[in-house]
C-alpha cells in the first residue's frame, strides 16, 4: 500500500490540476450558475453539444415596504391651501374674533365661482399629499379646508361647494362633535356622502406643543379612530390645532401614518408634508384680496 501513495497522489494531480487550471479560468469568463453544473457533469456518449442552459427566472425580491415620503424636493409646485372656519355673516364690532375666523356666504361663493373660471381643480389633502409624492398635480390646484367642524360647514359651505364642484377637507375635533354649534356624527356623514374628506384635529383642540408626547399621542389616534369607527373611513390627513407643534409632534404625526398634516402659517414653499402651509382666508376678504392666496406668500408681498 505505501509504495501505492505516491501513484494515487500523481493521478490526482494530473487530473485534478487541469480543473485547477480550467475552472478559475471559466469562473472568470462566464456566471457562476452556468460553470456549476458543466465542472461536475461526467460527459457521456449521448450528450448533445453543449447548449447554455435555459436562464431560469429568478424571483424577485419581495418589494419593500414603501417608506412613505414627507420631504418634498425643491421642485415641488405651489399649491395653495386655504384655510377656512366659518361660513357666516358676523358683525364685526360686537365679535371682532369671530368675525376674523368667518367669511360671509355670498363671499365664499364668489370665490368658488372665481375658482371654477380659472379651471381650478379642488383636491381633498389626501389628494394633494398623493399628488405631490407622485409629483404629478394638477396645473391649477387649490386644496380648501376648514378647521373645527361648525355647524355651518354642513348647512352653509356644503350646498356651495356642491353648486361649484369642488370637493374639499374638513378638520374634526371629534370631542366637539354634537355639541352646540358643531356638527353631529349625521353631519359628518353627509359631508363623507358628498365626497369630503374627513381629517383629524384632535379630542379636545389641545395644543400639543404643550402636552407630553403620550397627551399627545393620545389626541391625535383617539380623534382618528372616532371618525374611522364612528363613519368607517380611512383618516389620513391631520391639522395641527392653532397651528402648534414641535418635531416631536411631528414624528408621532409620520409614525401614525398621516399622510399629510397641515400647519395654520403661510410659507413660500411646500416643503413638508408633515407640516405644510396654509393660508387663513379672512373674514371680510374681498375678491380682489383673495387672489393673492395663489401666489406664494413672499412673492405676493414682493409685487
Ligand atoms: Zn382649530
Amino acid at each position: 500500500m505505501k509504495h501505492l501513495k505516491p501513484r494515487v497522489l500523481g493521478l490526482l494531480i494530473l487530473r485534478v490540476a487541469p480543473l485547477l487550471i480550467v475552472v478559475p479560468a471559466l469562473a472568470h469568463s462566464m456566471p457562476l450558475r452556468e460553470v456549476m453544473p458543466a465542472a461536475t457533469e461526467a460527459p457521456t456518449a449521448t450528450m448533445l453539444p453543449a447548449t447554455p442552459p435555459p436562464e431560469t427566472p429568478v424571483p424577485a425580491p419581495p418589494a419593500p415596504t414603501p417608506v412613505p415620503r414627507y420631504a418634498l424636493g425643491e421642485a415641488a409646485p405651489y399649491i395653495p391651501i386655504l384655510m377656512y372656519h366659518y361660513i357666516r355673516e358676523v358683525d364685526p364690532d360686537a365679535d371682532p374674533l369671530g368675525f376674523r375666523l368667518s367669511v360671509r356666504p355670498d363671499r365664499f361663493a364668489e370665490h368658488l365661482a372665481w375658482l371654477r373660471e380659472r379651471g381650478y381643480v379642488g383636491l381633498r389633502m389626501r389628494d394633494l399629499a398623493a399628488c405631490l409624492r407622485a409629483n404629478d398635480c394638477p396645473r391649477r390646484a387649490v386644496a380648501l379646508t376648514f378647521d373645527d367642524g361648525y355647524a355651518d360647514n354642513v348647512t352653509t359651505a356644503l350646498p356651495l361647494l356642491r353648486r361649484y364642484g369642488f370637493v374639499t377637507t374638513f378638520f374634526i375635533v371629534t370631542g366637539f362633535v354634537g355639541r352646540e354649534g358643531y356638527m353631529d356624527w349625521g353631519d359628518l356623514a353627509l359631508l363623507r356622502d358628498s365626497g369630503m374628506e374627513l381629517g383629524a384635529h384632535t379630542v379636545s383642540h389641545a395644543d400639543l406643543e404643550a402636552l407630553d408626547l403620550d397627551q399627545a399621542r393620545h389626541e391625535i389616534l383617539a380623534s382618528r379612530r372616532a371618525l374611522e369607527e364612528r363613519l368607517g373611513i380611512e383618516v389620513v390627513s391631520f391639522s395641527y390645532p392653532a397651528g402648534s407643534y414641535t418635531s416631536a409632534v411631528r414624528r408621532l404625526i409620520r409614525e401614525a401614518g398621516f399622510s399629510s398634516a397641515v400647519t395654520t402659517a403661510p410659507a413660500e414653499r411646500l416643503e413638508r408634508l408633515d407640516a405644510l402651509p396654509r393660508r387663513r382666508v379672512l373674514g371680510g376678504e374681498t375678491l380682489e384680496g383673495y387672489r393673492w392666496y395663489f401666489m406664494p406668500p413672499v412673492r405676493a408681498e414682493r409685487l
